[in-house]
């Protein structure tokens, strides 16, 4: 992206974890006897004039009833840098998954942009409903974002978009057939939101895919995309890696500034 472009900053908001798993969940058939921890986030994309929130978190009854350890209602840390998420204009939801989903109601005047593919595959698809795709889903959430078809609150996109003057939303198919990544213009030049196209940097750096797979061959085409895309593959961000909470300069309790 240009220089004339407006700059963001990038804030990452843990709402859950540490959650313990075998590191082969996160990085594919590799390290079963191994755990590894992470964290459950949503983002916020600051810039002068507008704040962008990527992804919706997880419902406060869902993480209840999964008793998703450290949950804290996203609005609540949002709250912590001033962020008013019942009053946020405009969400990106990177995918349907419920950990990245199914908070959808909390943004009551939010505008929803989601891929197509992905919209149409959980919400029409009788597949979605089949026992490995129906465990990632949360049929609450789905049935919000179904009743927000046809209304200015859901913007169904397909393939690459420029949403605002240096965010553009890039198709990055693989963990799930409709996955989006959000390319943020930054002082530090082009920062991509890649989400669970890697769980991890570690993913990023190495290929590799989570256990989640919808279409690995996409999957990898995603990572070359990607990776093209990108000013610094220190700037490509996953979705769940714990370093996002630890090494970077924290700016509330649960929220670090990434760029
Ligand atoms: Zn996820």
């Amino acid at each position: 992206m240009s220089s004339h472009l407006p700059t963001y900053e990038i804030y990452a908001v843990k709402y859950a974890g540490p959650l313990v798993s075998s590191v082969a969940m996160a990085f594919w058939n590799t390290d079963w006897d191994q755990e590894i921890e992470r964290n459950y986030y949503i983002w916020v994309v600051k810039g002068k004039d507008e704040t962008l929130i990527v992804d919706c978190g997880m419902a406060p009854a869902l993480a209840g009833e999964a008793q998703i350890s450290g949950y804290v209602n996203p609005l609540e840390v949002l709250a912590r840098i001033g962020v008013n998420g019942s009053k946020v204009k405009r969400v990106v939801a990177t995918h349907l998954h419920f950990d990245h989903i199914s908070g959808i109601e909390l943004f009551r005047e939010a505008t929803f942009y989601i891929q197509e593919t992905e919209f149409d595959f959980w919400v029409k698809d009788p597949l979605a409903k089949k026992p490995p795709f129906l465990k990632l889903t949360d049929p609450v959430g789905n049935n919000y974002l179904a009743a927000l078809e046809g209304t200015e609150r859901l913007i169904l996109v397909r393939g690459d978009q420029e949403i605002l003057p240096g965010i553009e939303l890039l198709l990055a198919p693989g963990h799930t057939s409709g996955l989006q990544a959000v390319a943020v213009n930054t002082a530090k030049g082009t920062a991509i939101l890649g989400s669970d196209c890697g769980h991890l940097f570690r993913n990023y750096e190495e290929e590799m895919p989570s256990c989640f797979i919808t279409d690995l061959p996409a999957w990898m085409r995603s990572y070359d995309k990607l990776k093209s895309k990108v000013s610094s593959l220190s700037l490509l961000f996953p979705g769940h890696d714990a370093k996002m909470a630890t090494q970077f300069p924290s700016v509330a309790e649960g929220i670090t500034r990434l760029v």
